[in-house]
């Protein structure tokens, strides 16, 4: 799994210089994608290619071979096989480079070498729309911004440092009208990404941005570290079948002994195909009675807030409880649940989300019907009846599967999802209100 941080902002804010310390302070590759499309301009000023010839656009873009690397902490930039780190920072590259960023059709291809740029590494990434477009999901979004006349001086003074003639007047127009270029882009625009952590750098040193965005990325990644033990799946092992036989057991006549279970029609669970069994969260007790009573191995998915108790911890690695973040799209989650299905295992599921969801009138969840679609399994529906006080009756009424391969499983689009939901969760609310 990669880690991505994402740097966006206008000209002069410090990215270049940041991305740079931060990529050798936490070992990361740092791609400047100023740099890509920079080197697009000069092959087109080189080639004298007109912004609206999209033919030779295509062709360059087919060919064209960039490629960065860093020495002794400097970045160094080669197009075609030629060191072009100086010249595409030059005064004709600087005043074109905004306008050819604009073109769809270079943005589409850039983005997409970017990407590849990063595939599989740790990387800090800067640009203009890395949080935005190129990296949504990146681990971390920064906005650096800065007062557009201190943004001025600072490139002034980097170009002096590197023998770049440039008035400062000069270097401030270029960059006020890059700034609008860049912020009215049709595609690719500059802007906040959503999640992203804005920082005003105006009167700020680089070693203060630096220690802002270093608190970021080490609470990142002290949780992903963390994510990674809870989403780590402990092997199978003749250990772990010991230990799953014998907490199974010891929680089923414990519940036996606490409330008076009784299942109906529990020969609904098919014992020789993947299922998703869903049903209604009354209680934190309801999923341990579906697990420790059922014939088959149910793995159900659950907040990842269980994770933090050392003993409901190691509960949840014995019984292959997978992990699901809140309140967003756990694309892991879902991974590990459809590789389950796949694998042809049980998955259990409450809908609702959350205890007694329906009634909290929360909005019901759409993932075990969205797996279902995906990959033609059945789903049980299960209501679950009483009140989980000691020593009263809790029935588990197991509904027929429900089959959903009549949808469509490349697409399963909004309404079928929605119809699915409702078609599982209608069943769920019968079974809770059926007697036999
Ligand atoms: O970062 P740098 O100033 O070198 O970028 C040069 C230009 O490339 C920017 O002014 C912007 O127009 C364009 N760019 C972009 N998207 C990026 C990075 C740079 O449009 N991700």
């Amino acid at each position: 799994m990669s880690f991505i941080v994402a740097i966006d902002g206008p000209a002069g804010t410090g990215k270049g210089t940041l991305a740079g310390i931060l990529a050798k302070k936490y070992n990361l590759v740092n791609i400047d994608t100023g740099a890509t499309y920079r080197c697009v301009t000069l092959e087109m000023l080189n080639k004298n290619i007109k912004l609206d010839d999209e033919e030779k656009i295509a062709q360059i873009l087919k060919t064209i071979k960039i490629e960065m690397s860093n020495e002794n902490g400097k970045q160094k930039v080669l197009l075609n096989g030629e060191d072009v780190t100086e010249k595409i920072r030059g005064k004709e590259v600087s005043e074109n480079v905004s306008q050819v960023s604009s073109i769809k059709q270079i943005r589409l291809a850039l983005s997409g070498l970017q990407r590849k740029m990063a595939q599989g590494k740790d990387v800090i990434m800067e640009g203009r729309d890395i949080g935005t477009v190129v990296f949504p999901t990146a681990d971390i979004k920064i906005y650096l911004d800065a007062d557009v006349e201190e943004r001025a001086r600072r490139r002034l003074k980097q170009n002096e440092e590197k023998g770049i003639q440039m008035s400062y007047e000069e270097i401030l127009e270029n960059i006020k009208m890059r700034d609008k270029n860049d912020k009215e882009k049709e595609f690719g625009a500059l802007k906040v990404a959503p999640g992203a952590t804005v920082i005003d750098t105006t009167n700020m040193t680089i070693k203060q941005v630096e220690q802002e965005i270093s608190k970021i990325i080490d609470k990142k990644l002290k949780q992903k570290k963390k994510e990674a033990k809870i989403y780590a799946v402990r092997p199978e092992t003749t250990w772990k079948k010991i230990e799953r036989a014998v907490i199974k057991k010891l929680i089923y006549w414990f519940y036996r002994i606490l409330f008076r279970i009784e299942k109906i029609n529990e020969e609904n669970i098919p014992l020789d195909e993947p299922c998703i069994v869903c049903a209604n969260h009354i209680n934190y007790w309801d999923a341990v009675g579906l697990v420790v009573t059922s014939k088959r191995r149910i793995r159900f998915i659950a907040k990842e807030d269980l994770f933090n108790n050392g003993f409901l911890n190691w509960i949840a690695h014995v019984f292959d409880v997978i992990p699901i973040k809140r309140g967003m799209r756990d694309l892991d989650s879902m991974k590990t649940c459809l590789k389950a299905l796949k694998n042809g295992e049980t998955l259990g599921i409450f809908p609702e989300g959350t205890r007694k969801g329906l009634a909290k009138g929360a909005k019901v969840q759409n993932g075990a019907a969205y797996m279902a679609i995906k990959t033609k399994v059945k789903v049980v529906p299960v209501g679950i009846q009483g009140n989980f006080k000691p020593f009263t009756k809790v029935k588990l009424n197991y509904g027929k599967p429900l089959d959903f391969t009549k949808l469509d499983s490349k697409n399963p689009e909004k309404d079928n999802l929605e119809q699915a939901t409702k078609e599982i969760m209608d069943n769920i609310v019968m079974l809770t209100k059926q007697e036999k």
